[in-house]
């Protein structure tokens, strides 16, 4: 049987991947629009989730493309209306907001799939079965990028729960807490808070696992000209290098994976896949080293952001 799926708040990445994405993938169809500002022609169209599911428009899931801040509120009410849920990454604006909504998943028989797009990387399955079994010495992230370019007048990134540079950074961790073996924690960090923002623009942050592998991540949301998503891991065969965002990997700069990006793709498949077989996918690993980085970090002020 199609999903018959729902889409809320028509921004950036709801236009950019997940409404190509739900049109190649089958046994989902998108048929409704959930969008305060948009339509989409041919799509029934709502103002707000309230009056989608009051609606008399037959939907099973609705994908949640809104800013954290506002999900948890949304992701109840869809669920205590019977819809299975899509969380855009970072699942929630805390870590704990989201244990009730695993419980009311849990408990109506429904699917909730916190998304983490960099995992559906070409390059992070490979990465992930290179490294098991291997001795691993350290590890570096260096994920910096222009807010300017990707995050165009989003100012609710720079609002309490916006998570600033960690929006991306995240997207390093969900692929970090992926490949590495074992789990790592936080053992230090210093953010960089703009005077004008209530998240950082920068961050350094340390980790370590059980074993003592050092693990350092370098976040910048001000890097102009060339545009840096990488992670490398020192290991007793050689450097294991994950560039791109995890579409590349090589090793010792010979190149074992380049594939295209299919990251959505991916997404929509496993989604498709969770509800069929009436199964939840909530990993919450990212953004608990994020909550954690935030508590231990040691913060600066730094000039003002302006767009
Ligand atoms: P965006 O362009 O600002 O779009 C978010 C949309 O959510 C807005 O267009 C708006 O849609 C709705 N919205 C905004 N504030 C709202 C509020 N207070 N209450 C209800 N709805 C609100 O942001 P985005 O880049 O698409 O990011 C959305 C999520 O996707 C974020 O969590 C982000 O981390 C994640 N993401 C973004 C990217 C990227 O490259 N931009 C990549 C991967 C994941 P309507 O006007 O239609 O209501």
């Amino acid at each position: 049987m199609t999903v018959r799926l729902a889409l809320v708040g028509l921004g950036k990445i709801a236009r950019d991947q997940h409404i190509p994405a739900i049109a190649k993938t089958p046994g989902i169809e998108l048929v409704a629009i959930a969008s305060r500002n948009a339509a989409l022609e041919g799509v029934a169209h709502f103002d707000s989730l309230d009056a989608l599911l009051g609606s008399d428009v037959a939907v099973d899931a609705v994908a949640l493309c809104t800013p954290p801040q506002v999900r948890r509120a949304q992701a109840a009410l869809a669920l205590s209306a019977g819809k299975h849920v899509l969380l855009e990454k970072p699942p929630g604006a805390t870590v704990a907001e989201l244990t009730p909504l695993v419980a009311a998943a849990a408990a109506g028989g429904h699917t909730l799939f916190a998304t983490w797009h960099s995992r559906f990387a070409p390059a992070v399955e490979p990465a992930r079965a290179f490294l098991a079994g291997r001795t691993l010495r350290a590890v570096t992230i260096e994920w910096k990028e222009d807010v300017r370019v990707w995050h165009p007048g989003q100012s609710w990134i720079w609002e309490p729960g916006g998570l600033g540079v960690f929006d991306p950074g995240i997207n390093a961790l969900s692929i970090l807490t992926r490949i590495l073996p074992h789990p790592v924690f936080v053992t230090g960090a210093e953010l960089a808070f703009p005077s004008n923002c209530a998240a950082p623009i920068a961050a350094e942050i340390d980790f370590a696992d059980a074993g003592g592998l050092p693990v350092r991540a370098e976040l910048d949301f001000l890097q102009t000209g060339p545009q840096t998503w990488d992670i490398r891991v020192e290991t007793d065969a050689g450097l294991l290098t994950l560039s791109s965002g995890g579409a590349r990997l090589s090793l010792d700069g010979a190149p074992l994976v380049e594939a295209p990006e299919a990251e959505y793709a991916g997404i929509y498949k496993h989604f498709v896949e969770l509800i069929g077989s009436g199964a939840s996918d909530v990993d919450l690993a990212p953004l608990q080293l994020v909550a954690d980085a935030f508590l231990l970090g040691r913060r600066r002020e730094v000039a003002a952001f302006v767009e």
